[in-house]
């Protein structure tokens, strides 16, 4: 599949509605630029040599933004809702604890309670209210479309999360992306993984939940969970879908959960 730029791909689906309600900055004519947030040559930029010039950071730097920065540094309190009085509006680049999964046409964020509840009724994109790892657990259950984005935390760190985006273009490699790393994991093992413990009697299911547990954490070794499964050819077919690698078990562990 061709290359889609993280940038443009969360830009198209995700914020670019929001440009024609910012009042606070205008998007001008911008030539031989970089993004001071994404470091991106304006030719390269969503809207090629188009963007804010002249932002000024929160420690007094001043650079030019490309219209998809602009979208995590600037808001319209009417369309966001407000973060804080008195008219202060929740920012795509200033909101810890809210994710997103970013697929063609259509982005589903997940958020607290507490964030929903300060959305206008006319806020455009879906909402889940769903936390920690029951964002994963989200996509988990979902069928997801690809390419797709998914952020775990949009968090307050706008250079380093543009830094760490990775479009998914199939579901063999998942990107889960925040500013302070990104990982991935195989989606379609996990999938099929989580299917197979369905078909098990809830005392296999609590044996194996125990055993990745185990192994998971080190309390157990390699050795000892292969002779654990071995007189079961369920559980040893489980064992091999789900893998060595600790994180993917700690993924599946929440998708059983
Ligand atoms: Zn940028």
């Amino acid at each position: 599949m061709k290359y889609i730029s993280p940038a443009h791909f969360m830009f198209e689906n995700m914020t670019s509605w929001l440009v024609p309600h910012i009042t606070e900055c205008s998007v001008t004519n911008i030539s031989d630029s970089v993004c001071g947030c994404c470091g991106q040559s304006s030719t390269n930029w969503p809207n090629a040599n188009k963007g804010v010039k002249g932002h000024k950071d929160s420690y007094g730097t001043v650079y030019d933004l490309c219209t998809m920065c602009m979208t995590l540094f600037y808001s319209n309190a009417d369309l966001m809702g407000v973060e804080r009085a008195p008219r202060v509006p929740n920012k795509f680049g200033m909101w810890a604890s809210v994710g997103a999964l970013i697929e063609k046409g259509k982005t589903t964020l997940f958020m607290p309670q507490k964030i929903k509840d300060k959305l206008p009724d006319n806020f455009p994109l879906d909402v889940q209210v769903l936390t920690g790892g029951n964002k994963l657990k989200y996509v988990l259950q979902s069928d997801v479309t690809f390419p797709c984005l998914f952020i775990d935390d949009l968090g307050k760190k706008k250079a380093e999360l543009m830094a760490s985006l990775e479009v998914s273009y199939h579901s063999e490699i998942f990107y889960i992306c925040k500013a302070e790393e990104t990982t991935s994991f195989n989606l379609a093992a996990i999938k099929e993984a989580i299917a197979k413990f369905s078909e098990l009697d809830s005392k296999e299911q609590a044996k194996f939940k125990k055993l990745i547990k185990e192994s998971s954490s080190g309390a157990i070794s390699p050795m000892q969970l292969s002779e654990a499964v071995v007189e079961s050819e369920a559980l040893t077919a489980l064992t091999r879908i789900i893998g060595p690698n600790p994180e993917q078990r700690n993924i599946f562990l929440k998708g059983v959960s």
